[in-house]
């Protein structure tokens, strides 16, 4: 679906340069042995809640077993079961020190079926089919949830689950379309429509979504995902209606998932807080083929932009059904991990799948076996920039890795210092202290990270220090390098570098 034209571009900052994404690579593979599930991952995993997972214990073992995120997807609302995700979570996040994220994801403009048979229904290759306004299957005929028959013409695709079976429109008319099944499958209830040939001239923020991002802002979310953006205007329209309710500081991700942010994608990551690779609809408003290489441009652009990116859809899909994944899975989260992607996200198989703590477990141990064979000291050289914050991070970051010391601290007050040497994927491990709650949540999804909570009355570098000491993190005597600003409290107000022996 294009549901408008991009339009041009709101600003555009310098990504000059060709940055490679990928650190070096080992000539031997290093083997994780000794209990590899106690390491420390950098590579952040988000699930979506749904009925597999959603139970108070459920919930803590996936965080015991790797989860840094939560995503409510608001496609599948359930304001009870919602309300108690975000009240254990923040329990958990509040109990073990633990930053957690809560991402409720807006529907958007999606397109999807009505309610089907439970049994589904089987579409054969070359059958007649019509698709009307409706809520239910009746005679014959497909429901559809929304009304697209003004837009579509004859010849357009038509594209259901995921683009697994394709219908071509034989006629239009004003309240159905008639196609031709070009293959066969089954569909059930709810599922996706995706026209990757038809222009629908809609706002990317329907009036579901208006609802559910009140409902998301009564709560306290962290972040809300924008589906279907189409530039970077959409992004806008939500900061402003978060201004409106005082909630401006809840995070915006962006999903890149149509053609549109495709072609306004560099300004679409500047006005966002953080983009999603949305792999599902991409794959069937793109070419499928292409989905590999655009997750890369995207990863690349974010990253130059310190932005967190998050890899989406389909990661363990089998695991939905199976204890077990496939290779080519398990091979596509490496991949994501050398691509420096900051999250990868789980759906279907935390929602709905019958192995919600075994597929975060499989998650975990393929990112901690990947990630122990990076080489983060030589990462290539990025272009020059006017950015003095970001300068400041790199200086920090050439003289932790200069003197070799474990840790990083970024004292932080609006995220941004700790975005900046993220960006950078040092190697080392960046503790963010802050005294603010909602913030120690929001890091969660930043690459590399580890949120320290303190008092306001505190000093952050001197309380993570504490930390650091008391669970031999560093041994008394260590080195530490620290980043800070004088002004406490104001946003872009870092200015110094300081190495502290502990
Ligand atoms: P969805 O978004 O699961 O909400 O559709 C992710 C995707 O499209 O990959
Ligand atoms: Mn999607």
């Amino acid at each position: 679906m294009q549901i408008r034209d991009a339009g041009s571009p709101v600003s555009s900052p310098n990504f000059g340069g060709l940055v490679p994404c990928q650190p070096n690579l080992p000539e031997d593979i290093k083997v994780l042995y000794n209990d590899p599930m106690q390491q420390i991952k950098k590579t952040k995993i988000i699930a979506t809640v749904g009925p597999s997972c959603w139970e108070d214990d459920q919930l803590v073992a996936m965080t015991k077993a790797g989860v840094n995120a939560f995503r409510l997807n608001m496609s599948h609302f359930n304001r009870r079961h919602f309300i108690r995700v975000i009240t254990v979570s923040r329990r958990i996040a509040r109990n073990d020190d633990r930053a957690l994220s809560i991402i409720a994801d807006l529907q958007g403009p999606k397109i999807r079926l009505g309610i089907l048979p439970d049994t589904g229904i089987k579409l054969e290759a070359g059958q007649k089919i019509k698709i009307q306004l409706s809520d239910k299957y009746q005679d014959g005929i497909l429901p559809s949830q929304f009304d697209f028959f003004d837009y579509i013409a004859k010849g357009d695709r038509v594209l259901l689950r995921d683009g697994q079976i394709q219908l071509e429109v034989t006629k239009v008319d004003k309240k159905s379309v008639d196609c031709k099944a070009l293959n066969t499958g089954i569909v059930f209830s709810r599922q996706g429509i995706n026209l990757p040939d038809t222009i629908i001239k809609n706002s990317s923020i329907t009036s579901k979504d208006l609802e559910d991002i009140e409902f998301a802002i009564e709560n306290n979310v962290d972040y809300i995902a924008l589906s279907f953006v189409q530039e970077a205007k959409d992004v806008e329209q939500l900061r402003q209606i978060l201004k409106r309710h005082n909630a401006e500081h809840i995070g915006i991700i962006s999903k890149i998932e149509t053609q549109a942010s495709l072609k306004g994608l560099e300004s679409i990551i500047v006005s966002s807080d953080a983009v999603m690779v949305a792999r599902g609809d991409l794959g069937a408003e793109t070419p499928i083929e292409n989905v590999p290489m655009i997750q890369k441009r995207i990863i690349r652009l974010a990253r130059l932009s310190q932005k967190p990116v998050i890899v989406a859809t389909q990661m363990l899909e089998s695991m939905i059904n199976s204890p077990l994944p496939t290779r080519a899975e398990v091979s596509d989260i490496a991949n994501a991990v050398i691509d420096q992607a900051d999250c990868l996200m789980l759906s279907g198989e935390t929602a709905a799948g019958y192995y919600p703590i075994e597929v975060v477990s499989m998650m975990k141990k393929t990112i901690l076996a990947t990630e122990a064979n990076l080489d983060y000291q030589n990462q290539p050289q990025r272009p020059a920039n006017q950015n003095p914050q970001l300068a400041l991070a790199e200086a920090a970051t050439s003289l932790a890795q200069r003197l070799d010391l474990k840790v990083m601290i970024a004292s932080t007050s609006s995220g941004t210092t700790a975005r900046n040497l993220s960006s950078l994927r040092p190697g080392i491990s960046i503790y963010t202290v802050t005294h603010n709650r909602r913030l120690f949540n929001q890091m969660a999804i930043v690459w590399g990270t580890k949120s320290i909570l303190c008092n306001p009355n505190q000093n952050g570098t001197r309380a993570t220090i504490d930390h650091l000491l008391k669970n031999k993190i560093i041994k008394p005597g260590e080195i530490v390098v620290s980043l800070f600003g004088k002004h406490k409290g104001e946003s872009g107000g870092t200015d110094t570098i300081r190495l502290f022996r502990t």
